[in-house]
């Protein structure tokens, strides 16, 4: 049975977190739940406990570290219980641009880590650092180790080809599919590796809050994007999702 995906959101950022997880379970939509900052994830281990559809993953968000990585061993001692991390990444934005050396120690330990425990799957922001962000996976996270998963990728044409031979896949939301700067760059995606995610609850999309509930949203939009109907999108981000946890 094809299940509806969103690899990138933050449940328990919605206002009543029990409620939504239990929506999205009973919609029976496959959704990973980033946390944002490790002192987060004994709440969101026990929000998704013995859920089937929802998984959570550990995360140590860049515009969290400001000056201040202290969380960074808390990160590391729940690592061994994390099957999916994130949100972890670069962020090159100018408020956060000062901070940037630091992001990169941070998240060249997490890559380091992961390669050690091996079999974890990342999900990784790399807005306004594409090529710094590939280059610390490059040199610290070796495909048979871990896979990546760029979320809300906005690189170029040459850095997203440069990420697909490194092995990464990418998970697309409505936002990036209504910019039509994104969208050349989009579809020339192998479409074996596109996976459909909402990042809610921080995209507004016609003034309303995005959850998983409206992915179908995004998978319309992404049909129209690769030219095929929205069903045979659907199947083709269902098995790119098996082919990626399996
Ligand atoms: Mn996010």
């Amino acid at each position: 049975m094809t299940s509806l995906v969103d690899f990138h959101c933050h449940l328990d950022l919605f206002p009543d977190p029990e409620a939504i997880i239990a929506q999205v379970e009973g919609a029976r939509i496959r959704a990973l739940t980033m946390t944002t900052t490790p002192r987060a994830w004994p709440h969101n281990r026990e929000l998704t406990k013995d859920k089937t559809y929802i998984r959570p993953a550990l995360g140590y968000h860049p515009e969290l570290i400001k000056g201040d990585s202290s969380e960074l061993q808390l990160w590391e001692k729940y690592l061994p219980e994390a099957k999916y991390i994130g949100e972890v990444g670069l962020d090159g934005r100018p408020e956060a641009r000062r901070y940037l050396a630091e992001q990169k120690e941070v998240f060249s330990h997490i890559l380091r880590s992961c390669a050690r425990e091996g079999k974890r799957i990342l999900s990784i922001h790399s807005t306004f650092a594409v090529t710094e962000a590939l280059n610390l996976i490059e040199e610290h996270l070796p495909p048979a180790r871990g896979k990546i998963v760029l979320h809300w990728f906005t690189g170029t044409s040459k850095e997203a080809t440069r990420a697909t031979d490194l092995g990464c896949y990418f998970s697309i939301n409505s936002a990036m599919l209504s910019s039509t700067k994104n969208c050349a760059m989009l579809a020339e995606l192998p479409t074996n590796r596109i996976i459909t995610e909402t990042d809610s609850p921080f995209i507004l999309l016609n003034g309303k809050t995005q959850s998983p509930l409206n992915i179908k949203v995004t998978v319309k939009k992404l049909s129209t994007l690769i030219h095929r109907e929205p069903e045979a999108t659907a199947q083709i981000v269902h098995e790119n999702l098996i082919a990626l946890v399996s």
